[in-house]
């Protein structure tokens, strides 16, 4: 199945109205319209980031934003939240239907705090917890020393393999076998593959661990029916609504039933105070519009253009790690081309393409990490990924022309058709 950029265009038809904040505040009025500018103006190709929907803008642009509402639907410390009850009545009934779980908390500010509602109710600070180790891209709250994960828990990294860059389950089992962990996390912020998320489970049950899926990247795919859905699995996901799903920035947690006040508590009022009801009003909205076949359509372009793309970048060159991908997620080591990854971070800039370095599996240098939710949206197929592989090799390579040939490209597939002509 393919998007039509007819389809896409359809979905996007938003014209950003900053007249009143011009009147009002016109330093502001021009970074927000340079952003809009800037996003349609080159190829968003960072693997986190996508392009929501006018209707999600038009929620979290809403009066919602102005909205006290500590505690959870039918139990607030405010008044007047009869209409965000509502909303977030209605965002939970969404994800719980369009994943399968149980539970489903939609207040989590981000998918940070996703993670450390999921640690809040499973974990005691000094807990051993196994995870995949920051170097081969797991996620800041895997446990960096950096970050509260890695302050408050004893966290053992897993690796990947060298050669494969796939997930050792022999390594991971072991791992747990020896030292016998209280929650093991399966996810990561660069894993181009699916992880087995049954092989987990199993390890987990092996020596009495909770398993916790921080699916935040995958999880669109999951709602399109493009990727497995680790719920089945997991005691807890956690999961971001704003990459490849779609929705507005923020995090959700869902869990099975016996854990449901657990993580609820941990989220409010362990974690966070006020919910933001905008928020929560356009996770509803992206929920709604991510269980429509135009949705799983998407998901399943958004994996054939990384195919595409991924092996059209062999073809450029670059080690395209694990070979391919079963995501929107590719990684490269630029190393043949003779760049480093910051120093191709740094080309492709230069030329319009905007992406991620990243942690590569093996040796100490850094690769690029990019993705095709962003591009998929604004409607392009496998041509256009045929034709942006060849612009990165060109820009990679240094040739000047590959900068006004992005520009063309991007031009010709606005992210909100209405600003096109601006
Ligand atoms: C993106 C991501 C997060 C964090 O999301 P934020 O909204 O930036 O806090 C957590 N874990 C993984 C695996 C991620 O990819």
């Amino acid at each position: 199945m393919t998007v039509t950029h007819a389809q896409a265009q359809a979905h996007q038809t938003w014209a950003p109205d900053f007249d009143a904040l011009r009147r009002e505040d016109p330093e502001l009025a021009d970074v927000l319209l340079g952003e809009a500018r800037r996003q349609a103006g080159g190829l968003q190709l960072i693997a986190a980031e996508n392009f929501t929907s006018p209707a999600v803008l038009a929620a979290l642009g809403s009066p919602l934003a102005n909205k006290y509402a500590e505690g959870y639907p039918g139990k607030r410390h405010h008044g007047g939240c009869e209409y965000v009850d509502v909303a977030e009545r209605i965002a939970c009934e969404r994800a719980t239907a369009l994943f399968g779980a149980d539970h489903a908390n939609v207040q989590p500010h981000s998918g940070s705090a996703a993670v450390l509602a999921a640690y809040a109710a499973l974990l005691r600070p000094g807990d051993t917890v196994l995870a995949l180790g920051l170097p081969y891209g797991g996620h800041l709250t895997h446990g960096s020393p950096a970050n509260f994960s890695g302050r408050w828990f004893d966290f053992v990294p897993y690796g990947l393999d060298a050669e494969t860059g796939l997930i050792d389950y022999e390594q991971v089992w072991a791992l747990a076998d020896k030292h016998r962990p209280k929650a093991v996390v399966v996810g990561s912020i660069s894993y181009p593959r699916h992880p087995d998320y049954l092989a987990f489970r199993e390890i987990a049950d092996e020596v009495g661990a909770y398993l916790i899926a921080d699916a935040a990247h995958p999880m669109g795919l999951v709602a399109g029916g493009a990727a497995p859905n680790p719920v089945p699995y997991a005691d807890v996901v956690c999961a971001t609504t704003h990459k490849v799903l779609r929705g507005p920035r923020g995090g959700m947690v869902l869990c099975g039933a016996e854990l449901a006040a657990r993580i609820d508590r941990a989220v409010f009022p362990f974690t966070q105070g006020g919910a933001q009801m905008h928020t929560i009003a356009a996770k509803a909205v992206a929920f709604g519009e991510a269980a429509t076949p135009a949705f799983t359509a998407y998901a399943h372009q958004v994996v054939t253009n990384a195919r595409v793309l991924a092996a059209a970048l062999l073809e450029q060159g670059l080690a395209v790690t694990t070979g391919g991908t079963d995501t929107h997620l590719i990684t490269a080591d630029p190393a043949p081309l003779g760049l480093d990854g910051p120093a191709a971070r740094g080309r492709l800039a230069a030329a319009g393409m905007v992406l991620d370095t990243c942690a590569l599996p093996y040796g100490d240098q850094r690769g690029v990490r990019l993705g095709t939710a962003a591009v998929t949206t604004q409607g392009m197929g496998e041509v256009e990924m045929e034709r942006i592989a060849m612009l990165m090799g060109a820009a990679l390579r240094g040739e000047e022309r590959a900068r006004e040939d992005v520009a063309a490209l991007a031009l010709a597939f606005p992210p909100y058709p209405s600003q096109g002509g601006r």
